[in-house]
C-alpha cells in the first residue's frame, strides 16, 4: 500500500463513488420521464473547492467531464489529475480575458462565453495555438443584475459575431438560474432557455452548430433534465458541502 491509498482516502473515494451512482439514478430518472436516455444527458461533475484526489476519483468512478470555475484553481489542480482517454476539463465560471490565455489549451469547453470581447480574445489566443475551442454562451436568464451571462435580447447579435470567429466553436448554450427557495418555481427559466435554445437551433453556420444545453445544479437537475437539459453541472451531491 502506498501513501495514496490511506483507509481514509479510500472512504473518500467510496463516499464519491456511491454519491455518484445516486445521481447517475436521478439522471436516469428524469430523462424517462423526459422521454430521453440517460445517455442524452452529459454529467459534469463540479469539482470547486475539492481537492485533486477527490476529482480523480470521480474520474475513476467514470465521470468524463469535470468543471471547474477559476483558472487559476484548475491550473493549480491539474498537474495532480490523472486525466484518462476522452476525460476532460470544462470551464464554467466567468472567465476574464487576461486569463484566456492560460486557460486556451487546458480545458475542452469554456461554458461561459458571455460577450463578444471574450469570444474574440478566445479566437485569437486559439488561433496561436493552432487549435479551436467549443464554447457555450452563457445567458442570463433570470436578468439578474449581479451574474454574468448575456441578455437574452443581445443572444443573436452575440452568436452573429460568434459566427465568425474560425477558431471557435459555439456548441450551445448554459444558464445559471436564479436561486429558488421553491425548486418548482426555477422551472419556468429553464423553459425560457429551452426556447431560446430551440428558436435559435436553426442558425447554424460553420462556427456555430447548436446541439448543447447546459442548465442544471445539484438542487434542480431534474427538473432541468425534464425541460430539455443535456448536460448537467453538479457538485454538492457529488462531493458534498463546499
Ligand atoms: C458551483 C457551480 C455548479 C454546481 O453547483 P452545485 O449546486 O454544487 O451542484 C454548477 N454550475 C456552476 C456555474 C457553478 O458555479
Amino acid at each position: 500500500m502506498t501513501e495514496n491509498c490511506s483507509s481514509e482516502q479510500t472512504a473518500r473515494a467510496q463516499e464519491i463513488a456511491r454519491n455518484l451512482d445516486a445521481v447517475r439514478a436521478r439522471i436516469e430518472q428524469a430523462a424517462r420521464v423526459s422521454g430521453r436516455s440517460a445517455d442524452a444527458v452529459t454529467l459534469v461533475a463540479v469539482t470547486k473547492t475539492m481537492p485533486a484526489s477527490d476529482v480523480n476519483a470521480a474520474l475513476v468512478h467514470g465521470v468524463r467531464v469535470f468543471g471547474e470555475n477559476r483558472v487559476q484553481e484548475l491550473l493549480g489542480k491539474l498537474p495532480d489529475i490523472r486525466l484518462g482517454e476522452g476525460q476532460c476539463a470544462h470551464l464554467i465560471g466567468h472567465l476574464q480575458t487576461n486569463k484566456v490565455r492560460q486557460v486556451i489549451d487546458k480545458v475542452a469547453m469554456i461554458q461561459s462565453v458571455d460577450s463578444v470581447h471574450l469570444a474574440e480574445e478566445i479566437d485569437k489566443q486559439a488561433a496561436k495555438r493552432g487549435l479551436r475551442m467549443d464554447v457555450l454562451i452563457e445567458v442570463n436568464i433570470g436578468g439578474e443584475e449581479a451574474k454574468s451571462g448575456v441578455p437574452p435580447q443581445d443572444l443573436p447579435a452575440l452568436l452573429e459575431a460568434a459566427a465568425g470567429f474560425p477558431h471557435l466553436r459555439v456548441c450551445g448554450l448554459m444558464a445559471v438560474p436564479p436561486v429558488c427557495a421553491d425548486k418548482e418555481a426555477v422551472r419556468p427559466y429553464f423553459r425560457a432557455m429551452r426556447k431560446l435554445f430551440i428558436d435559435i437551433a436553426p442558425k447554424k453556420s460553420d462556427n456555430v452548430s447548436m446541439h448543447i444545453l447546459s442548465m442544471g445544479m445539484s438542487g434542480d437537475f431534474d427538473i432541468a433534465i425534464e425541460e430539455g437539459s443535456t448536460m448537467v453541472r453538479v457538485g454538492t451531491a457529488i462531493f458534498g458541502r463546499r
